[in-house]
């Protein structure tokens, strides 16, 4: 394989080259903040896209295609004159010499800068057991939402044509591990599917005889929400159908099913071909390098921990931002991406125009919300608490407004017609490649 080596060289009158990695929240609205700044901006990213991550679930469930969450990081920018996207996974950062190496199939490519914006997010964490990611897949990308609604709905299609009926059940059994908003939304989305969108649609199998399981080793679901709306949440998810198992830890995951124990030390086995992986989040493994070369510890999730302005230690020119900084105890949410993303934007603006001291990142908690199903969500707003169709109503107008580009709010409001208003779901299509099938007898996974 032949590897090009190209260096974008600085330049005496070219202005000051920002980069970001990292197109997502962060990453995003790093790039966006800049948009007047006199800076090129260099947006790096190993997608094509900028990912809207609060609706994948919806994605691997069928009800809104990926484009509608994923547009092209491209075509967002397209009017920025000041910004260019490059598409390539972040291999090195060198602090000295100021650049960012990354790569593309056989490309290599050193990008220059004088700011740095790391905003490169997290991945799931499986806890030191990284083997339960091939029966137990995460839902974190693109990739992930579409490998999840190919076993998702491929479960069903085996479902039909398995003649034991001894074997039957584990088809129709789901398992989703995490009760946070995610695991949630995941549970109370195949809990619809079964018993409302595929009613009708089989002939051998009732697809309401599934049975949707939600595990997690702690003692409610929610358990980032007020408990009342922790309950409210287990009740609706109860009436829908939804199996509730707190206080299990995950021991082993296969093929064919999940091993569990109680907090008695009592062992459980599920046999259920599909599972879900929504328990952990790891921040990317950049972090490290940048730590590394900080001399600051990494958190317990692999966050940088970073100066109150966001910037690294020592290194006023890096800023780590969004799912990968680790600053008061900040959580890992939308929100707090796309703030920090423009402060540290904000930074570099400033200290061009001549501005020394650092401000502080300052947060602005704009509440919380989770869809559970249709017509029911919870939401917290600082002291008021919301549950049912007022907070599903106010769930819907939040993730209308945040969707990027108006032509992706108006196809989503379409397939949300069809799925909420009926009980369709638009976008059931996946390829052979997508309809992962484990293979009896088989412990890998069989690509079409
Ligand atoms: C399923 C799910 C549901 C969620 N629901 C909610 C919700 O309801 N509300 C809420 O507030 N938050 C929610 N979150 C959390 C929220 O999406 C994240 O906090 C937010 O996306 C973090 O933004 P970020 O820019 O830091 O990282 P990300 O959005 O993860 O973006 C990181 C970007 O970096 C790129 N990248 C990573 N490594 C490299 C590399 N080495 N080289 C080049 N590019 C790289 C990735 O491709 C990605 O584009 C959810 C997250 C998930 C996964």
């Amino acid at each position: 394989m032949r590897t090009t080596l190209r260096r974008v060289q600085a330049n005496a009158d070219e202005p000051h080259r920002v980069v970001i990695i990292g197109s997502g929240f962060a990453g995003l609205f790093a790039a966006r903040r800049l948009a007047r700044a006199p800076v090129s901006v260099t947006v790096v990213d190993q997608t094509m896209h900028h990912l809207f991550q609060p609706l994948l679930y919806q994605v691997a469930t069928g009800i809104l295609s990926e484009g509608e969450i994923a547009p092209a990081t491209r075509d967002v920018l397209r009017r920025q004159a000041n910004a260019s996207v490059i598409l390539g996974r972040v291999t090195g950062i060198d602090l000295e010499a100021r650049t960012v190496t990354s790569r593309a199939i056989d490309r290599e490519l050193v990008t220059s800068y004088d700011s740095l914006i790391v905003a490169a997010g997290a991945g799931s964490s499986y806890f030191g057991h990284d083997e339960f990611a091939t029966h137990a897949p995460g839902l974190k990308t693109v990739d992930d939402a579409l490998e999840l609604r190919g076993r998702i709905f491929g479960a069903f299609e085996m479902a039909e044509i398995e003649n034991d009926p001894q074997a039957r059940p584990a088809w129709l059994s789901f398992v989703i591990v995490g009760a946070g908003a995610t695991g949630v939304e995941m549970a109370g989305q195949i809990a619809e599917l079964a018993h409302k969108t595929l009613r009708s649609d089989f002939r051998h199998i009732n697809p309401a005889d599934a049975r949707i399981l939600l595990v997690d080793a702690g003692p409610r679901v929610l358990p980032q929400f007020d408990e009342r709306l922790s309950h409210k949440a287990a009740d609706h998810l109860r009436q829908i159908g939804v199996e509730i198992h707190l206080n299990v830890r995950v021991t082993g995951v296969d093929q064919s099913g999940i091993d569990l124990v109680t907090e008695d030390a009592e062992h459980q086995r599920i046999e259920a071909r599909t599972k879900v992986w929504a328990a952990g989040v790891q921040a990317s493994s950049l972090g490290a390098l940048l730590a590394d070369a900080a001399g600051v510890p990494l958190d317990r999730g692999g966050r940088v921990p970073v100066m109150p302005n966001c910037s690294l230690s020592g290194r006023p020119e890096v800023f780590v931002v969004g799912d990968m900084m680790s600053l008061r105890d900040l959580p890992g949410v939308a929100e707090v991406a796309l703030q920090s993303g423009r402060h540290a934007a904000g930074e570099i603006e400033r200290r061009l125009a001549g501005g020394t001291a650092p401000a502080p990142f300052r947060y602005r908690d704009l509440g919380m919300l989770a869809s559970i199903s249709k017509n029911f969500a919870v939401a917290e707003l600082g002291p008021i608490r919301i549950w049912g169709l007022a907070g599903w109503l106010l769930w819907l107008f939040v993730h209308l407004t945040f969707l990027t580009g108006f032509k992706n709010r108006i196809s989503t409001l379409f397939h949300w017609a069809v799925s909420f208003i009926g009980r369709g779901r638009a976008e059931r299509t996946t390829t052979v490649r997508e309809s992962l099938v484990p293979v009896p007898g088989d412990d890998q996974l069989h690509r079409g």
